[in-house]
Formats: C-alpha cells, structure tokens, sequence
C-alpha cells in the first residue's frame, strides 16, 4: 500500500525502511509498502500531500484535526498510522464520521520511556546535568551539587499501565516507598508493595511524583497551581507522558517559590514548535519554555523516552504490520484507536 510518512526525520526513515525491506524478504516484494517520505508535520497547510494516497503515518506533533480530516477524506485517504502510542492529536470522532480508520502502536517499549523517567530522577537528584558541564571546566567542587538517597523517600506514580509500572517497579528496587494513583490497579505491584492511594494522599506525601497518565480532557493540567500548592514542599515533579499535563506557568511559579524543588521534563504543552529540530541558532519565541531553561534544578529533554533501537526497530514493524493489515482488510485489533477508547 502507499503510505506517506510526516514529521520524518533521517532515523524514522532508516528504520522504517528496515523494517520494509524485512516484509519483502520475508513475504516477497509485493509485502513491502510504497513509501513516501516528507519532513513537514501533518496538518491542514501540508494534507494536499496526501492526496490520493490511502495511508498516511504521523507522530505526536502532527495535527490530525476536523479540518485535516476533511481534505485527507476527499483524497482517499483511509487509514491514519500513528507511529506511538498517544493519540491525542487525533481527531478520532471527526475520523470515525469520514470513516478514517486510525491505527496506533500501543506497545512498543514501555522499559524505554520507564528508564528514561529514572534517568531523570536520578539525574536530577545527583544534579548529573551540572556535573558534566562543571568538570568539562575543569570545576570539581562539590558546592551546590548535594544530592538525596533515593532509598527510603516516597514516590508517587500516577498512572500505572505499561509505562507506569515498570517505573514503579524499578523505585521498588530502589527502596522507595512507592505510591500510586489509578482508578485501575495493578495486582502484581500492589503484591510487591506499592500502594494504591487517592490523588490526595499522594500529593500530600510523595518526595517524587511522577506522570504516567495519557493526556484527555480530564487529565489537561492534571498538575496546576492548587495541585501543587499541596505537594511537600520541595517535591521533585517528573512528566515523561504528556505536556499538557502540567501547567507549565504555575510550575514556573512554584520552582520560583521553592516549592517545586526540581522539574524533569520530556514533553511540554507547546512542544509542537520547539521540540525535532534544531534551534541552537535562533531566539526561542517561547518565554515559557525560555523561563524553564533558566532554573539550574530543571532538565529538560526533547521528547526522547522513547528513543532507543528496540523501541524504533517495534514502532517501525507494528506501523507497517497496522497497514498491511489495513490493506488486506483484516482487523486492526488491540492497535485500532476507537471513539470507546476515548471515554476511558
Ligand atoms: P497505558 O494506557 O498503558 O497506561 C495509562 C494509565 O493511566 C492507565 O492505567 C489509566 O487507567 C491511567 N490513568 C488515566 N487517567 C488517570 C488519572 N487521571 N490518574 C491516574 N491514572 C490515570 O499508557 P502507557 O503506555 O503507560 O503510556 C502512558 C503515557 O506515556 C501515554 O499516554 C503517552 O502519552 C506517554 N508516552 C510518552 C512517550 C515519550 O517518549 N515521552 C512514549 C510513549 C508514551
């Protein structure tokens, strides 16, 4: 099938290529899909790419909204092929009405996006970031880099599905006292110790909360200024899932305050303008984001949890096994994103 992948970057087309070239060795070149490749980001200005062309593949800043929706419908577009797992910059009711399948990789390494979380923790903690750059400098004094034992605090998980979990279960490892907020329990963590506790008890007690969560309506600014208001002063906030979650201005204002201690971010509300490219050269426009730069305890990563081999070798193989599947008429299962999907 021919398949026009947006937001590519040389790594996605490497690997999706890779995993093209395994369907035709495997099952004979007519396994393989037609490929194109374009760098731009999906949305209204750029759809006219699309046209004619049944499947497209998109990442987590393309903007597949009503208006989008429309024109990729009148060209014959049927399928949209999110290479992650979140979906919410899918229009998935306006796709259902043009009769827009959408298709998601719902697994693909949740211990990469887990990891990446404890390196943030850890990094933060031991002030990792600040380290390297003093002894680059030749600075090797340890003023203003104390750091706590991760052993013994308490840290909050809310969401605890893949990703969630694992990151739970690798504090547990730690010694932490671990803490979990989600309407949906996991048995085998509670058996290993972590406690289920309402978002209250959470905030009230955790040293660390971590974000585990998908982004929805009821989880837009999950973390605002009164949720933070009842942390323990000090608290160390980590957001590896999505940045609408927090309210980045009222973390501003905490971080100011003192009470956020630290701030680990991979994802950030407005990601959609800064976050695959390299702006090393230009004034940021964002004085959010550039206020966030500025706090020594704040580190920030471009949405990259979950970049690894493993990661990108599966989301490249399940993308393409989602449209082959498409392409023979055969149900897309457990990796269709469906409107029931979006009341949960
Ligand atoms: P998942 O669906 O397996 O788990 C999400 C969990 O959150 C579920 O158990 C759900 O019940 C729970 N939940 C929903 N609303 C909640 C709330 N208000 N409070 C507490 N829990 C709530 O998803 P996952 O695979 O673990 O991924 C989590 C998120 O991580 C994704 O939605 C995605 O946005 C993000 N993600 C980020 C990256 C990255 O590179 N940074 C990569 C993959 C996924």
């Amino acid at each position: 099938m021919r398949i026009a992948v947006f937001s590519t970057k040389p790594y996605d087309q490497r690997f999706l290529e890779a995993a093209n070239q395994r369907l035709a060795d495997q099952s004979g070149p007519a396994a393989a899909h037609e490929i194109m490749f374009y760098e731009t980001r999906l949305s209204a200005e750029s759809v006219a790419l699309a046209f004619g062309i049944p499947a497209v593949c998109i990442f987590v800043n393309d903007e597949i909204d009503a208006a989008t929706l429309s024109m990729l419908s009148a060209g014959e577009t049927k399928l949209v092929a999110l290479r992650c797992a979140g979906f919410n910059n899918v229009d998935v009711r306006r796709a259902a009405q043009f009769g827009v399948k959408v298709a998601r990789v719902p697994v693909y390494s949740p211990h990469a996006v887990a990891e990446h979380t404890i390196g943030l923790i850890l990094a933060l903690d031991r002030k990792l970031h600040r380290a390297y750059a003093r002894v680059r400098e030749g600075n090797l004094a340890l003023d203003g880099l104390l750091g706590f034992d991760l052993h013994g605090k308490t840290v909050g998980v809310i969401g605890t599905g893949r990703i969630g979990a694992i990151v739970a279960q690798i504090l547990l490892g730690f010694g932490c006292r671990v803490l979990c907020s989600d309407d949906i329990q996991n048995a085998e963590l509670a058996a290993n110790g972590a406690e289920y506790v309402d978002g209250e008890t959470l905030l009230a007690q955790a040293d660390v909360i971590t974000l585990h969560c998908p982004l929805t309506p009821a989880t837009h600014h999950l973390i605002n200024a009164e949720r933070l208001a009842k942390t323990k002063p000090g608290v160390m906030l980590i957001n590896t899932s999505r940045g609408a979650l927090i309210d980045a201005s009222a973390a501003i204002d905490a971080l100011k305050s003192g009470q956020l201690g630290f701030l680990g971010l991979d994802v950030y509300e407005e990601e959609a303008d800064l976050f695959y490219r390299d702006l090393s050269s230009q004034v940021i426009q964002d004085d959010v984001f550039s206020r966030l730069l500025t706090f020594p305890n704040v580190l920030i990563t471009g949405h990259q949890a979950f970049f690894t081999d493993e990661a990108m070798t599966a989301i490249a193989e399940t993308t393409l096994a989602n449209v082959t599947a498409f392409a023979r008429g055969e149900a897309l299962g457990a990796n269709e994103v469906t409107l029931a999907m979006l009341a949960t």
